[in-house]
């Protein structure tokens, strides 16, 4: 059985005296033994989210690292820094950084090396745009993002990798893929899962569906077979992100 994980990805928001009002708010709301729950935070609010979750059942993460140990990389963020702040989560490949920050596949799977070397567990996103959704190339694409993104790791690597499938024209735009949408695309990661590192990963490993998901949307999309979870933005801010945890 696999362990669902909801995430939140708060982006570029909150401060850290509004962190701990946030995270103060939540805690009594995503309260659920039962799903595995993440809240990744701007990085200068790790302190305060590490201390403010340690007696919860809440793990932090953060939303990008570096793929180097130390060095002259001028604000940047290495994973032994997250580690030693408590860190046990860190999204890789969010479509915001491929978009401004010019990551790439190549990178993507640089840094999924480079977190399991300090410990920590990648939440690797991936996704199509509208246009290769039009031209009928979405699983295509998503399969060749998740291969290059898990070259050279071991079965047991992959299988304790997170895996976040999210349409980039479901991200923050309010449109959500519907549940068979969702659940064709995650269902072919983990048959690619599957053929390249065989059926223990594939059964293991956890994928999650992102893109403006709700506590309206979240129990019909949570309930599909090969959805294991949320990667979650907008609503992770608010009271709502408690009623897509017990979703
Ligand atoms: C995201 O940024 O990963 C995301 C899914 O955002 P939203 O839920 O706001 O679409």
């Amino acid at each position: 059985m696999r362990k669902r994980i909801v995430a939140g990805n708060w982006k570029m928001n909150k401060t850290p005296s509004e962190a701990a009002l946030l995270i103060g708010e939540l805690i009594p709301l995503v309260n659920n033994d039962n799903v595995e729950v993440v809240f990744c935070v701007p990085a200068i609010d790790i302190p305060c989210a590490v201390e403010l979750t340690k007696d919860t059942n809440i793990k932090i993460g953060a939303e990008n690292m570096y793929f180097e140990d130390k060095g002259a990389f001028t604000g940047e963020i290495a994973p032994g820094m997250l580690k030693d702040a408590g860190v046990k989560y860190v999204i890789l490949g969010h479509s915001e950084r491929r978009q401004y920050f010019a990551e790439t596949d190549e990178t993507v799977n640089l840094k999924v090396h480079k977190a399991f070397e300090y410990g920590l567990t990648p939440i690797i996103c991936c996704g199509e745009t509208l246009k290769q959704r039009e031209q009928g190339i979405t699983i295509e694409w998503v399969c060749m993002q998740i291969k290059i993104a898990l070259l050279g790791l071991t079965p047991e690597q992959i299988a304790n990798t997170v895996i976040a499938y999210e349409p980039i024209w479901a991200i923050g735009t309010g449109v959500v893929a519907t549940k068979e949408q969702a659940q064709e695309v995650c269902s072919a990661i983990r048959a690619c899962v599957r053929s390249i590192a065989g059926d223990e990963a594939a059964d293991a490993i956890r994928i999650q569906y992102g893109g403006s998901v709700t506590g309206d949307s979240a129990p019909e999309l949570f309930a599909m077979e090969d959805i294991d979870g949320g990667l979650v933005g907008g609503a992770s801010l608010k009271p709502d992100f408690g009623r897509i945890v017990n979703a």
